[in-house]
């Protein structure tokens, strides 16, 4: 038989590396970006358009290239980062493969214009699938931009594969706020189909984060400092109160990169512990620092996984950074064991008299009727700035200021009167603040509050938009709501749709939106939180699920808006879910198919005491 194994050609060859690299224009944007960093750069420019399809264009004023080293460039394993292989152990820069140039210009034409500082000429190369069609000399100012053209023009599969312009630019907009967040000494800005969308100027790195996610994030942070000869960790968390109820902005650098990393977002987690409620999820910005040879970052193409030699350490640093950062500002349990309580309690004047305890009992106490007891408790939690003995209790007994602090936004208190018509409401019992017990009529049943209450919301947030006509609460003072760029452009997006949900706003500038109204039946949210959660939601939703856009926003209400688990209920509130629940077209599961209820038969009952 003849021989049958050829060698592809270099096109080929490079064409399938080329997919390993770049999967989508994002991926491209940033590889040129960190090109840049690693060039010196001090200003990197970046401009798309049609979200990179038709045009990512990276201009810095680094270092730039010899003509040789621009024709090199676009050589695979072409790199002037590693000579031997023991420097591959102490990498400082981001590159080292040699293959992104190579591999973007195998998909796409690039056009590269590089100038040294040395030089009095720039050089031009314009290259397209990895051939050479011109280079010559001409004027340029300093340093390095490269334009990557029709990305994928010769890939049509990877092309139709590329998903709608605004889910590619977030992407876009993902790897830039990566890159741009561990580097505030770069000037970094962004502009898309003509219109800036980030200028961040150079600055220390709160600033930096500030400039990119918006002017709230300045009371919001609280930095972090630990220096071991391991690990040096440096950044900022989010305060608890803050935590979003859908994932935040969570992003670790290890020696100024981004990495992913499971594990060590588990230490994160486990510093906060309580101080967040379990649907809730903290931000955090951490620079990590390790020696070079510590780590191996050559596990992955697109090297966000990384390997750590002492990887137990560096866990257990993190943790106790972040604790102990926490601690600093009062939000948790600091390491330092002779002061145990959250947060400084106020001490009574000397000569106030403290007045003691005293028991009565109510007679017709029911315990059902959780009404009466809620509202003595959130009447007791409003008062937090007068420190009372019960409060001074509470303290003792370690009841976090997290939690008290929910209670007060979650407990309704009902004016006296209303009461009596609660007898009249059918009983349940909530278990554990998550699960509402009641009877049927051959045993009991137990629902699950949170999934249950989407599916009451969902429906009617379907309804509502399919009837074309929302109810809208218009509010006294119009609020502005500043957000980051991407969050932004959704809500532009989506803006018909949201409207339909009953909320009404109007574009007021740069990133932020003017909201003059919300949906009639909220009242007890602030109105930013409402439209973070919504929007963050709605992405979730979009990475895990293919849903049509209005099913995606009636979830993502209904998610944001929703009961939660660990939300106490009154008798009142747990009657209409119930009826509320009976009331949808498929009670049995929440709109992501998860069982709202499970039922218990008697005779099961019977069957355990063995009757
Ligand atoms: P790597 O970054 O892994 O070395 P690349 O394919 O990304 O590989 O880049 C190849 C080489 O081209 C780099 O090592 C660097 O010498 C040069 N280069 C790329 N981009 C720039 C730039 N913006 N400024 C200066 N040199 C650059
Ligand atoms: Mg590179």
């Amino acid at each position: 038989m003849a021989d049958v194994i050829h060698l592809l050609p270099d096109s080929v060859a490079n064409q399938i590396a080329a997919g390993e690299v770049v999967q989508r224009p994002a991926s491209a944007v940033k590889e040129l970006l960190e090109n840049s960093v690693d060039a010196g750069a001090s200003i990197i420019k970046l401009i798309v358009k049609d979200a990179g399809k038709t045009l990512l264009q990276v201009i810095d004023n680094g270092k730039g290239m010899s003509a040789t080293d621009a024709r090199l460039c676009f050589e695979r394993h072409a790199t002037s980062k590693i000579e031997k292989a023991d420097d591959l152990f102490n990498l400082s820069t981001k590159g080292f493969r040699g293959e992104a140039l190579a591999s973007i210009a195998a998909i796409a034409q690039v056009e590269l214009k590089t100038k040294q500082p040395t030089e009095d000429l720039a050089t031009l190369i314009e290259i397209e699938g990895n051939e050479v069609k011109r280079q010559e000399f001409c004027s340029a100012p300093e340093g390095t931009s490269i334009a990557v053209k029709n990305l994928f023009y010769n890939v049509p599969a990877r092309r139709n594969f590329l998903k709608s312009d605004p889910v590619e630019f977030r992407h876009i907009i993902e790897e830039f706020q990566r890159v741009a967040l561990p580097h505030p000494e770069i000037a970094f800005s962004l502009y898309h189909n003509g219109q800036e969308i980030f200028h961040l100027q150079q600055g220390n790195l709160r600033q930096r984060i500030i400039a990119i996610f918006g002017n709230s994030y300045n009371e919001r942070l609280v930095p972090v400092d630990e220096d071991t000869s391991i690990v040096k960790v440096g950044g900022f968390v989010g305060k608890p109160q803050f935590a979003k109820k859908s994932r935040g902005e969570q992003y670790f650098f290890l020696n100024n990169r981004f990495i992913k990393s499971s594990y060590l977002h588990h230490a994160i987690q486990m510093a906060f512990a309580e101080l967040l409620t379990a649907d809730s999820f903290a931000s955090y910005f951490l620079l990590l620092e390790v020696d070079p040879k510590t780590i191996d970052v050559n596990i992955h193409p697109t090297k966000t996984e990384v390997k750590f030699e002492d990887e137990r350490l560096v866990y257990s640093i993190l943790r106790s950074a972040v604790k102990r950062a926490l601690g600093k500002y009062n939000i948790a349990p600091t390491l330092d064991f002779d002061k145990e309580t959250t947060f400084d309690f106020i001490p009574l004047p000397k000569d106030a008299t403290v007045k003691l305890p005293s028991i009565s009992v109510n007679p017709d106490y029911n315990p059902f009727a959780e009404k009466q007891e809620t509202a003595k408790h959130s009447v007791l939690q409003k008062n937090l700035d007068q420190p009372s003995f019960e409060q001074f209790m509470a303290e003792k007994n370690n009841v976090s200021q997290q939690e008290m602090m929910s209670e007060s936004e979650t407990a309704v208190s009902l004016p006296e009167n209303e009461t009596q018509v609660l007898q009249d409401v059918s009983l349940h019992y909530q278990l554990h603040n998550a699960y509402v017990l009641t009877h049927i009529k051959t045993g009991f049943m137990i629902i699950d509050q949170q999934q249950a209450h989407e599916r009451v919301l969902y429906e009617r947030y379907v309804k509502q938009m399919s009837a074309n006509h929302s109810a809208s609460q218009q509010l006294l003072f119009p609020v502005n709501v500043e957000l980051n760029a991407a969050d932004y452009e959704l809500m532009l997006q989506l803006a018909d749709e949201i409207k339909l949900l009953g909320f009404d706003f109007s574009e007021f500038g740069k990133n932020t939106l003017i909201v003059h109204g919300i949906p009639a039946d909220l009242t007890e949210h602030s109105t930013r939180q409402m439209i973070e959660q919504l929007i963050n939601n709605f992405k979730n939703n979009e990475q895990e699920l293919n849903l049509d856009k209005r099913d995606n926003l009636a979830q993502a209400m209904a998610r944001s808006m929703g009961i939660k688990t660990g939300q106490k209920l009154t008798n009142e509130e747990m009657a209409n879910l119930v009826n509320e629940l009976f009331a949808c077209q498929m009670p049995y599961s929440s709109p992501q198919s998860k069982p709202t209820l499970t039922t218990f038969a008697l005779t099961d009952l019977e069957r355990r005491f063995k009757k």
